[in-house]
């Protein structure tokens, strides 16, 4: 067992505290990376908070990490000592069922293991990204590709490939009218790729208090949706919406955008149900979509693709003693766009 350095939630309702936790040893598969920056994802809070339901505690949470390799295990074949690597939402799955076989590992009938709050194959429970190393198998681990800077890569690796999937799978591009509610972490991203990939994109903010930066990061359009002429204009307009918000949204004014067979996806993860009406949907034969992170092989071709694109994620770094006040701050919505911890301070 290697102790190292990590900032974790002593219960639900506590802020997170500077202590140490067990990484496993290496085995012959593992690599051992030593973190250099780590993101903050709005579902780090919803874990640690206990809306998605109850947790063990102590519980360290993190899953964007970018870091060095400092040490490999006897069989490792995909990286070497000194590679810049990436982790992401998942550390493993059972790679045997459909859905892993058919490299959907997001997607494992058994469920994948996440980066933290997950039941490890030795019974332990996954302990995430807001510590100094990490040991993770090697095939769920990323290359970071040089140009992206290390110091922006983190958010990739789940703000990333969170909307780089449904865009990618539904086939954002030109002549695609697509819409991103929510202007946070994985909204900003959402916005960069989908111009990336060619698609006219419309931003759906609370306010319009951040349109000159959606704007600037690649928004053809940008509508304030607590203005109700929001919901009247662009009836019928859209052919994809990513909805990325982490509350409980008025579904059917949103549906109501979509034109004929558009596709609504939310990858937002509220506690709550989100209801909607169905006759909505059957109105111009919409579609009401879920999509969760991406596969292994998606995500290196995000990473990628952003490299290709020269896009990186716009990002606040913080210390790690600034990490509770970062979740004040995510919760309300103020957030330019992804916070990310310098795991030097951690330690
Ligand atoms: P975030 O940075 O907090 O962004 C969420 C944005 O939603 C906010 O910036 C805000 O945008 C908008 N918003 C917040 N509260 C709202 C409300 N009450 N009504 C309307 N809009 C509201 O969070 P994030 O890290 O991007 O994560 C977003 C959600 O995705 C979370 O629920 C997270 O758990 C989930 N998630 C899901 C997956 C997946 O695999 N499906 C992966 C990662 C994260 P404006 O200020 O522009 O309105
Ligand atoms: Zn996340
Ligand atoms: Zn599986």
């Amino acid at each position: 067992m290697l102790t190292v350095d990590a900032y974790a939630a002593p219960s639900a309702t506590e802020p997170l505290v500077k202590t140490t936790i067990e990484r496993r040893d290496l085995g012959p598969n593992d690599v051992l990376i030593e973190i250099a920056y780590s993101g903050i994802c709005h579902s780090d809070i919803h874990t640690v908070r206990g809306d998605w339901g109850s947790q063990k505690y102590p519980l360290t949470v993190g899953h964007e990490i970018v870091g060095t390799v400092t040490e490999v295990g006897s069989d490792v074949s995909l990286h070497q000592v000194g590679d810049r690597v990436g982790v992401g939402c998942m550390v493993n799955s059972c790679r045997e069922c459909e859905n892993c076989l058919a490299g959907q590992q997001q997607y494992c009938l058994k469920g994948n293991t996440g980066t933290y709050a997950s039941v490890d194959r030795d019974g332990t429970i996954t302990q995430g990204g807001y510590s100094t190393h990490v040991v993770v198998v090697e095939d769920f681990v990323l290359r970071v590709p040089e140009s992206i800077p290390f110091e922006k890569a983190a958010p990739l690796l789940c703000a990333g490939i969170t909307t780089y999937s449904p865009l990618s799978h539904w086939n954002a591009g030109p002549g695609k009218r697509v819409a991103v509610v929510g202007l946070g972490g994985l909204g900003h991203m959402a916005v960069k790729i989908a111009h990336a990939m060619g698609a006219e994109v419309t931003v759906l903010s609370q306010t319009l208090s951040k349109k000159d930066d959606g704007l600037k990061l690649g928004a053809d359009h940008y509508y304030a949706t607590k203005d109700e002429a929001t919901f009247r204009d662009l009836k019928n307009s859209f052919d994809l919406i990513i909805n990325t918000v982490s509350a409980v949204i008025d579904l059917d004014a949103y549906l109501s955008l979509l034109a004929l067979d558009g596709t609504m996806v939310n990858v937002g993860a509220p506690g709550q149900p989100l209801p909607l009406h169905v006759f909505t949907l059957f109105g111009n034969r919409r579609s009401f979509a879920g999509s969760g992170i991406g596969s292994i092989g998606e995500t290196q071709e995000m990473l990628d693709f952003c490299a290709e694109h020269g896009i990186a994620p716009e990002t606040e770094l913080i210390s790690a003693d600034y990490i509770n006040e970062a979740y004040e701050r995510v919760l309300n919505s103020d957030v330019r766009y992804r916070f990310v911890i310098d795991a030097s301070t951690i330690a």
